[in-house]
């Protein structure tokens, strides 16, 4: 698209990509390159990362080159440009001599806006040499913690890219990653050259997902009525810990009538990219994985992510769950665990191959997660906290912040339960330790004349199920270990003292008894009263057929047609006219001109 010198950032926002305004820190950060110098960006997933770079690409002169280790998502990357009318290109292995040809012939013309390349294609002879002799806007570096030797997307011909700063001095240079920590972004200023970039830290909060965890009981049950009841018809992924659970639980979402597709590293690689494939292209698919699935899905619409087993930090946590929601929209991170999935993960860790030092940081990680996920303060806060931000005000937007937990003075009751464990010699789990404190007799009791210790008995008041909860909570809290080398018993850790003594008071939480069962929900129009809702819904539906008609003609994925948020906003408004169309979120000149009509006569039709 040929610009003239009188546009502004503004104004290609609006009339390009057909948004409003600016998000957040965008305008300045495209401002500063626009200038000709460097930046870090550091933005959740979600942000508005990629018009950072691509409105100063179509602003300056020449080529704007992205970089990025992920060749499958080019492809929808340059699509989405194309249909905003953008000259947008990609080269990497997936194309044939020609193809590639072809591409290099209109960069050197000077006929593209945005060219996106890999790493290894940038750093050839071959290429740099291309770049020299053409007119270049910028380098954007995507996924820039790809640097990172520590990190688990380490890319080593992201190392090569330190010679840019040397062999271009002049060409402006934006580094972009969605990974927070502070020792990833020192080891990209440094790998990368970027002492003198200024520095965009966003804050890493993701207001639209809604977090929400509860403990394990009977989880199947749990996350049919999550689906059922809340969210059919949403794309989303469900997470599980082992390839054979992904294919049991696929196969039994199918069985119940949802269309779920198993993804991991096990199946073959057709299958895989099948599966991710129809994930993009179709509405309304439940894609069943291990972490295998996730770097690289870059689907805007995904409604929710479950989690059926416990990740294994919260770090882990929060980029699996980000995958939710990036277009903003309300979306929900919902979990449920058990302390049986700390005790594997305990496991897993003690029997690998790790040194000391590794293990003792995973286990704090590992600690952390529970901590977060046996909370009684808004879960926002606590992870926030935990990636080095402060959340000053409860969030409004979690579970414990809507129905928030009610705790139990329970010092009395720890202290029972602490000094079972240790009259009973520190080798025991939960159930032995709950008949001794009930009184009750059996074989095993008999035989070790635990029905003779101080601590026999002395439980009656609190149920089995109150008990559970006692010692889960003392586990979470830092009072109990597992032995995880013998056989699961609890033991005391020096935390106990203060508490055995009661010098310090323990609060527990209820663990919420069964979830209330939902209405199901019909789509919800903010602004049409109760009687259109109805109509709203159909017209709705209709435009979404449209949507994937469309989708399917071009071969690209419905949301590069139109986001789901502009459909709302079509149903909401009801234009008659393309002028009244003009403004709607995400409708730009282009896609007036190409879609414009036909979903003017949609709407015609319905109204
Ligand atoms: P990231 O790369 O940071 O994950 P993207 O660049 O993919 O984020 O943008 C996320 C979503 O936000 C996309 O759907 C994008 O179109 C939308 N978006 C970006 N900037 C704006 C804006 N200024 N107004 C409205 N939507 C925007
Ligand atoms: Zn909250």
């Amino acid at each position: 698209m040929p610009i003239k010198p009188s546009v502004t950032p503004l104004s290609i926002l609006q009339t390009c990509f057909g948004y409003n305004g600016f998000l957040d820190e965008q305008e300045t950060i495209i401002d500063h390159l626009i200038s000709g110098n460097d930046a870090l960006v550091l933005m959740p997933t979600g942000g508005g990362k990629s018009l950072c770079y691509q409105i100063p690409a179509l602003i300056r002169k020449g080529t704007g080159i992205v970089i990025s280790p992920l060749i499958a998502l080019m492809q929808d990357q340059v699509d989405a440009l194309k249909l905003l009318g953008i000259r947008a290109s990609f080269l990497n292995s997936s194309l044939d001599g020609a193809e590639a040809r072809r591409v290099e012939n209109a960069f050197i013309a000077g006929e593209l806006d945005l060219l996106y390349v890999a790493p290894e294609r940038l750093l050839t002879d071959r290429f740099l040499e291309l770049i020299f002799r053409t007119e270049i806007a910028l380098f954007a570096i995507d996924e820039a913690h790809c640097v990172s030797q520590w990190g688990h997307d380490f890319r080593p011909e992201y190392i090569g890219l330190s010679i840019l700063p040397q062999r271009f001095p002049r060409i402006p240079r934006i580094a972009l990653t969605a990974t927070a920590d502070s020792v990833t972004r020192r080891e990209i200023v440094s790998k990368l050259g970027l002492h003198e970039a200024r520095q965009f830290v966003s804050s890493f909060d993701r207001p639209n997902i809604r977090y929400r965890v509860r403990l394990k009981d009977k989880p199947r049950q749990q996350l049919l009525e999550f689906l059922r009841f809340e969210q059919d018809d949403n794309s989303g992924i469900v997470y599980c810990q082992t390839r054979k659970k992904v294919d049991d639980t696929a196969r039994w979402l199918s069985e119940q009538g949802f269309t779920a597709l198993p993804y991991h590293a096990g199946l073959t690689s057709e299958m895989r990219l099948e599966h991710q494939s129809r994930f993009l292209q179709e509405e309304g698919i439940v894609i069943v994985a291990t972490i295998a699935f996730g770097m690289g899905i870059d689907k805007p619409d995904v409604r929710f992510v479950a989690h059926l087993d416990l990740p294994k930090s919260l770090e882990a946590y929060y980029q699996e769950t980000g995958r939710a929601g990036r277009d903003g929209n309300p979306a929900v991170a919902w979990m449920v665990y058990s302390i049986a999935d700390v005790i594997l993960h305990r496991k897993m860790l003690e029997l690998s191959e790790a040194d000391e030092k590794f293990k003792q940081i995973e286990r704090r990680k590992l600690d952390a997660l529970l901590g977060f996920c046996e909370t009684t303060e808004c879960r926002r806060q606590v992870m926030l906290s935990y990636l080095g931000e402060k959340l000053e005000e409860p969030c409004g937007n979690c579970d414990t912040c809507l129905e928030p937990v009610e705790s139990w003075e329970g010092t009395e009751a720890a202290r029972k339960a602490l000094s079972c464990v240790y009259r009973t010699g520190q080798r025991f789990g939960a159930k032995y330790l709950i008949d001794v404190l009930k009184g009750r007799q059996n074989e095993r009791i008999a035989r070790f004349q635990h029905d003779e210790i101080s601590t026999w008995g002395i439980g009656t008041e609190l149920s089995d199920d109150m008990w559970q909860s006692v010692f889960r909570q003392l586990i979470a809290a830092g009072y109990l270990n597992v032995d995880i080398e013998g056989f699961g018993g609890f033991r005391l850790t020096p935390e106990c003292k203060p508490v055995l003594k009661g010098e310090r008071q323990i609060l527990f939480r209820h663990d919420p008894i069964k979830v209330k069962k939902k209405k199901k929900q019909k789509p919800r129009f903010p602004d049409v009263s109760d009687m259109e809702v109805d109509e709203a819904s159909t017209l709705w539906l209709k435009l979404k057929q449209l949507r994937s008609e469309l989708a399917r003609d071009q071969e690209v994925p419905p949301f590069l047609i139109f986001q789901d948020k502009t459909l709302r906003q079509l149903v909401q408004v009801r234009p008659s006219t393309l002028e009244e169309m003009r403004g709607i979120f995400g409708i730009g000149e282009k896609k007036l001109q190409r879609y414009g009509p036909r979903f003017l006569e949609a709407i015609r039709k319905e109204v």
